[in-house]
């Protein structure tokens, strides 16, 4: 057992250097460090990491198998109860989950908990081991998973196992949701991404892309289709904007845009991939949760000269991972807080060259439970800036849901289910992740596509 208070460093790409390419800014540990940092584990009898895991990775059963060297049992273990590993590990947000509740953080750092999970998987891949998800046997029953979001994915594993015939619909080209179209190269490696989905295509899951549900086919030509159960994984990808004056103005994105065009399309390697993004030299970025970071952490990869973060409350309340804004900010992007947009302003040409601000202060909570921002009067000033990226939410696209009238939605147009099965109220129907919460997390997400797995096992056994 090792009594050192503080995680074993992991090796991160220079600042400077990194934002010049999109290679992965953190490198991992090596064997090690892992098994240095694993020794730090004091192996609790209560765990009570684990109940902070949404979907209870045996965590100090991981670690010890690390501590002992066997890093093949510590993937098994993992894969026990997580098909996506390598993602999880690069990007949950552990500080705020498994890590918070570890025993070692009252006094000093918890344990690399994510990092670890990292390292197993990592290895894995590198040492090219057989992947030992287990195999599956098909009942011939169908089930349809629409999305292949982590909620999807995780559910299409889960299902499959389960021994039924799954079938994924994406609507794009390339399966992974967010995991591939959102978060950047630079946090999560699309060659990562493709190991891990592929794992999960090897159990048996068979992956339909460009079939978008609502327009291609509907649910009810599924159920005509044969699917027995259906599960809802579709996200919420639909940008919210801010309604301001000059929205319209050529050089305001939407993060969605933006980020989509980059990651999906590989507008980064333009002229290789013929999606060119205009990035202008001074960029502003709306919004203080991940997706804003992304966004400029993105456009300063694309070249922008000075990148602005502008976000309505302080520091303190920014929804993004700590880890996240502060790899920005020694990336030389610029916070301005309390801080929010009133007007884009342009040229003849219709194109972005000022955006007109206000500065805020904060008053009682809101129903968030954050402090609710108020602008100062008189406060108005001037940034000149000639791009935007709008990254303050997304919300639930309605397609599929107007072509399914009975599938009842709450007032912000999310999917409603029975909390515990996943069931929504369309008895053969279920649902998981964003779609059911607004945006979340990957884990959150992945927790929800097992819980749905359950229900729509335990709902077929009955039928
Ligand atoms: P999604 O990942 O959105 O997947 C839904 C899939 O369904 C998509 O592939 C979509 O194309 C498809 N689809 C939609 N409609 C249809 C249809 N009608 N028919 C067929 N297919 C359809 N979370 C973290 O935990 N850590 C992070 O660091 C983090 N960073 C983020 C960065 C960005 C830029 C964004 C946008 C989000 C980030 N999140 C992060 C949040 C996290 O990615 C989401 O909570 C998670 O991906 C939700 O999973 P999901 O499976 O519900 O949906
Ligand atoms: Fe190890 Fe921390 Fe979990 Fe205890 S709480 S078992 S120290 S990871």
């Amino acid at each position: 057992m090792s009594d050192r208070t503080s995680k074993v460093e992991m090796h991160k790409q220079d600042p400077k250097e990194r934002t010049r390419n999109f290679n992965e800014v953190a490198s991992g540990y090596s064997a090690r460090e892992a098994m240095e940092e694993a020794k730090r584990c004091l192996q609790c009898k209560k765990s009570p990491c684990i109940k902070g895991c949404p979907v209870e990775i045996d965590i100090p059963a991981f670690i010890k198998c690390i501590q002992e060297g066997n890093f093949q049992a510590s993937i098994d273990k993992i894969k026990e109860k997580n098909n996506l590993p390598a993602v999880c590990g690069r990007v949950c947000p552990q500080e705020s989950q498994c890590e918070i509740k570890c025993v070692r953080s009252q006094k000093g750092e918890s344990v690399a908990i994510g990092r670890l999970e990292r390292f197993a998987a990592d290895w894995e891949m590198n040492e090219s081991a057989p992947n030992r998800c287990g195999t599956s046997s098909s009942s011939a029953i169908k089930v349809a998973v629409v999305g292949s979001g982590p909620a999807g994915l995780t559910a299409a594993a889960d299902l499959v196992k389960l021994g039924y015939e799954v079938t994924v619909f994406e609507a794009l080209h390339s399966s992974g949701g967010v995991l591939r179209y959102g978060i950047p190269e630079f946090r999560l490696p699309k060659s990562v991404l493709e190991v891990e989905i592929s794992n999960i295509e090897k159990l048996g899951v068979r992956m339909h892309p460009n079939v978008l549900i609502g327009k291609t086919f509907t649910i009810d030509d599924l159920i005509k289709e044969g699917f027995s159960a259906i599960f809802i994984g579709i996200g919420a990808g639909l940008p919210h904007f801010l309604n301001i004056p000059g929205e319209n103005l050529d050089g305001v994105y939407s993060a969605s845009e933006f980020l989509t065009r980059v990651n999906l399309m590989k507008a980064y390697q333009f002229p290789q991939y013929d999606t060119p993004v205009k990035i202008g030299r001074r960029v502003g970025v709306i919004g203080g949760g991940n997706v804003a970071m992304d966004s400029a952490r993105v456009a300063l990869r694309l070249g922008a000269e000075e990148v602005d973060i502008i976000y309505r409350r302080s520091k303190k309340e920014m929804p993004a991972r700590q880890e996240e804004a502060e790899n920005a900010e020694e990336e030389g992007v610029k916070f301005h807080f309390l801080t929010a947009p009133l007007a884009f302003l342009g040229n003849k040409e219709n194109q972005l060259t000022r955006v007109k601000c206000i500065q805020m202060k904060l008053g009682e909570p809101d129903e968030s439970g954050r402090r609710r921002p108020i602008p100062i009067k008189g406060s108005e000033f001037i940034m000149g800036i000639d791009t935007v990226v709008v990254a303050i939410g997304q919300g639930a696209n309605p397609l599929l849901a107007q072509t399914t009238p009975d599938l009842k939605l709450n007032h912000r147009g999310y999917i409603q289910i029975n909390e515990e099965t996943g069931q929504s109220s369309i008895p053969q129907i279920f649902a998981g992740g964003d779609i059911v919460t607004g945006a979340a997390t990957v884990i959150a997400a992945m927790g929800a596509g097992k819980k749905a797995a359950r229900g729509i096992d335990e709902y077929l056994n009955r039928e």
